[in-house]
């Protein structure tokens, strides 16, 4: 199966860097069979646009209003994003739901609004520390895909990618261990199948401090599809060693 590898500049960047960083990464395509985008602040998606149509590298947004058109000020609708040919959008970003209070049902309402518009979620799952130690990481996982399957459906939610990405290891330079990512991406496998969801199909990527020296090592991680990269799709020659590892 083809590996997928998305950034995710977070809220980093400027017109200069990322004509930089855009710039290199149209010259540098991916392997036949790897898929690759960057989800981009939104007042960059035309930059990202301007210089990657054409190529075979996607752009996306990190976020979605969990409304459509309308009286909303300082939402971004799905409709939006389509019109701006995102092929994705991340939904649920840790992040989000830590320091912006983001619900289980607002993120399967911004998830519904996207397959609505034809503009791929990417949903963000995974435990914090604390739980991990506690030994807790099943019930939290368990918990986020039940709740967006009771809210979505099994069928929605069969169209919506997810990434899994433990929060202790976001930011940290502490990837998780290929072992830990395999058991993860098996359970979340297995929740989604006992949800009616046909999970042997369903794409999950890892993030969490993947690196140039240690993408290799994510993507051989049997069930692991891909990476969704932080600090280092920020950085030319990271994110291009890393689209590398993956063909
Ligand atoms: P880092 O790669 O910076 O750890 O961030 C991961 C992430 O949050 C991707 O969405």
């Amino acid at each position: 199966m083809k590996k997928i590898v998305l950034g995710n500049w977070k809220s980093l960047g400027d017109t200069a860097s990322n004509a930089v960083l855009l710039a290199a990464l149209a010259a540098h395509p991916p392997a036949a069979g790897v898929e690759v985008g960057v989800c981009v602040p939104f007042p960059f998606l035309t930059q990202a646009r301007a210089v990657l149509e054409g190529t075979a590298i996607g752009w996306g947004a990190q976020n979605v209003s969990p409304f459509g058109a309308g009286a909303y000020t300082g939402e971004v609708h799905a409709g939006m994003l389509a019109e701006f040919g995102c092929r994705y959008a991340l939904v649920g970003h840790s992040e989000r739901r830590q320091l912006f209070a983001e619900t289980d049902e607002r993120i399967a309402d911004k998830i519904d609004r996207l397959l609505a518009a034809n503009v791929r979620p990417v949903v963000c799952v995974g435990e914090t520390l604390a739980e991990r130690e506690a030994g807790g990481w099943r019930e939290t996982l368990g918990r986020q895909v039940a709740a967006l399957a009771a809210r979505l459906g099994p069928e929605k939610l069969s169209r919506a990618w997810f990434a899994y990405e433990p929060v202790w290891a976001i930011g940290t330079g502490r990837v998780a261990a290929p072992a830990d990512i395999a058991e993860a991406h098996a359970f979340l496998r297995e929740r989604l199948m006992a949800l009616g969801v046909p999970a042997e199909e369903v794409v999950i990527l890892y993030g969490g401090s993947v690196k140039a020296d240690n993408a290799q090592g994510v993507f051989a991680v049997p069930g692991c599809d891909g990476a969704l990269v932080g600090a280092a799709s920020r950085v030319v020659e990271e994110f291009i060693a890393i689209v590398a590892a993956a063909g």
